[in-house]
């Protein structure tokens, strides 16, 4: 059972002998893999080989690497590209073969792409594919709120779920967290709303143990405008020649790396910050532009049809004029702890995709390398059969009911409240864990989450809904209580995200990767280790064969 969507891969290689809930929080198509652009990395060309893709991801992430779990990603891909090929998903093409292009950091071209949606193809194939399949449930507006472990064992056997205005508990033999990322931490994200850190909150919580959460990576590159979303214009663009051009219309990147535009991540994304606080007025709210006029534009019209259409929805042609654009919190390099099998320090919980910290980012992810990871990750579940059908746990029953009472007054002073911490938290990430970090900002920020946590957990609701006995059921019958409990689970799960972010920014006293702080700005070799969690407990561990 599980928080999708590469639960929708996981869930179709998953035994079909295994009765399976498939869960999801909004609708099975709202997720940051239905938004993913660029493509899908795999060395499929007989110019490439996984020995080059594996040389390029340690590359990137920057000697946090486990090499067993890149080698493993690069020499399945491969085979897991074939398999979503027979599923349906249409790549483009290139005569008969399959097109590829070059990503940053990239040394061949090796990104499958579905025009500049490839996610939704993958994702739209998928879900067809799992509603087709009588083993699997999907039950959509369904929020997991916590893991529920056994007091014997410590085995996780199932979750509680708050689904059509009532919390009650599932026992399932096995749980997968695929949850997604966390980047609404940030004021300024890339990804979809749902995108709250649960799965790493709901398992930190229960004590599995989590990796290098202070590693995120900062997309250099999304749409900037007073009133649109921070649309991601994809690092495809600039792999087809477009270019970064400040106000003056310079082509800065080249002051900070000698890759340009084609650098890391990391590297554009700070190359963009420190210009704009070079040269900007107001930095926070400063651009600098993506040209895409370099392109010729019957390419653009063929590899970006979407970005040709957000941008003009929001009044730019990207054919006469650049794109305004600052980069924006996309990706989380950490998660929890997860082996080649998905399998975590808790027996019965699983984790895939951005949520699990697999080994294979280290601490900067390859672009295109997650939906990669997803598929190539979800495939091992089809192992899972053995250990599920060992376990002969006796269901358990509910065994009451009760329901949750306060005055309209609380109820509308505390949502009030809620919605204010909806707006901050994400405020005082952005302004210190963003893109540059230091130590004194980040206690600040870490003293503040700590009250509001505390001030989280006085709330009525907070002792009604912490109070309850696994076993027991609760209804509630306020107004508009879906979206309530829905904001009130979100924001309890971004106070624990902040928290585990701020607690392992503040551990890491040097820059690697996505954690780059001012006061501790070189990258040193004493600290090529990896950041564990564990409860309330942050320690170093070494890294295998980087
Ligand atoms: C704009 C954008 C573009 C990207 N482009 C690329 C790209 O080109 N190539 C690439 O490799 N990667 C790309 N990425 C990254 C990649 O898309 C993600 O890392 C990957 O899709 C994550 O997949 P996932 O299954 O882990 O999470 P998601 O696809 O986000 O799915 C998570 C699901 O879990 C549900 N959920 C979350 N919490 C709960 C809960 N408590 N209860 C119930 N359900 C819950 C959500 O509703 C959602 O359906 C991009 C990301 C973004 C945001």
């Amino acid at each position: 059972m599980y928080p999708q969507h590469e639960g929708l891969y996981t869930a179709l290689c998953l035994p079909e002998s295994l009765r399976v809930g498939l869960i999801t929080k909004e609708s099975i198509s709202l997720s940051a893999s239905d938004w993913a652009q660029g493509g899908i990395a795999a060395a499929v060309s007989p110019q490439d080989s996984p020995k080059l893709h594996v040389e390029d991801t340690l590359q990137a992430g920057a000697g946090l690497c486990d090499r067993a779990a890149v080698e493993f990603l690069a020499e399945h891909a491969s085979s897991c590209i074939n398999s979503l090929v027979n599923l349906g998903v249409a790549f483009d093409r290139k005569g008969s073969d399959l097109a590829l292009t070059l990503e940053a950091a990239h040394s061949r071209h090796r990104v499958l792409h579905a025009a500049d949606t490839t996610g939704r193809e993958v994702t739209t194939t998928l879900a067809t594919q799992v509603l087709k399949r009588s083993n699997i449930q999907v039950i959509q507006q369904a929020l997991a709120l916590n893991l529920w472990l056994s007091p014997e064992t410590g085995r996780c056997k199932g979750i509680s779920l708050f689904y059509r205005n009532r919390i009650t508990w599932v026992q399932a033999s096995s749980v997968v967290l695929a949850t997604g990322g966390g980047g609404q931490v940030f004021a300024q994200t890339t990804n979809p709303y749902v995108s709250t850190g649960d799965g790493v909150a709901i398992a930190w919580r229960a004590g599995a143990i989590l990796r290098d959460l202070e590693f995120v990576q900062f997309h250099p590159t999304s749409l900037t405008k007073a009133g649109a979303d921070h649309f991601l214009i994809s690092e495809a663009v600039r792999g087809e020649g477009a270019h970064l051009i400040d106000d003056a219309g310079r082509r800065f990147a080249f002051d900070y790396h000698e890759a340009g535009e084609l650098a890391p991540r990391d590297i554009v994304s700070r190359a963009i910050f420190t210009h704009l606080q070079q040269t900007a007025a107001d930095p926070a709210t400063a651009n600098v532009w993506l040209d895409m006029r370099p392109i010729p534009a019957d390419k653009i019209r063929h590899r970006f049809p979407n970005i040709v259409k957000v941008c003009q929805h929001w009044g730019i042609d990207v054919f006469s004029e650049p794109i305004p654009v600052a980069p924006a919190a996309h990706y989380w390099m950490g998660g929890i702890v997860t082996d080649l099998n998905n399998s975590t320090n808790i027996p019965g919980l699983y984790a895939v995709g951005e949520t699990a910290s697999t080994g294979v980012h280290g601490a900067n992810r390859l672009a295109s390398n997650s939906l990669l990871e997803c598929i190539v990750f979800g495939a091992q579940m089809r192992n899972i059969e053995d250990a599920v059908l060992k376990i002969s746990d006796e269901p358990t029953t509910l065994t009451s009911n009760v329901a949750f009472t306060a005055t309209q007054i609380q109820w509308q002073q505390e949502q009030v409240f809620l919605k204010d911490l909806r707006e901050n938290i994400p405020r005082i990430m952005w302004q210190s864990a963003g893109i540059s970090r230091e130590q004194l900002h980040l206690e600040n920020a870490l003293a503040t989450v700590e009250t509001w946590q505390k001030d989280f957990l006085a709330l009525q609701i907070s002792q009604f809904i912490l109070g309850l006995h696994p076993t027991e059921a609760a209804n509630f019958d306020q107004p508009n209580v879906d979206k309530q409990l829905q904001l009130w689970a979100e924001i309890r799960n971004l106070l624990d995200a902040a928290y585990l972010i701020l607690k392992s920014a503040i551990f890491r006293t040097e820059s690697r990767g996505g954690h780059y702080r001012s006061d501790f700005p070189q990258l040193l070799p004493s600290w090529q280790v990896h950041t564990l969690v564990e409860h309330h407990n942050w320690y170093k561990s070494e890294v295998l064969d980087s």
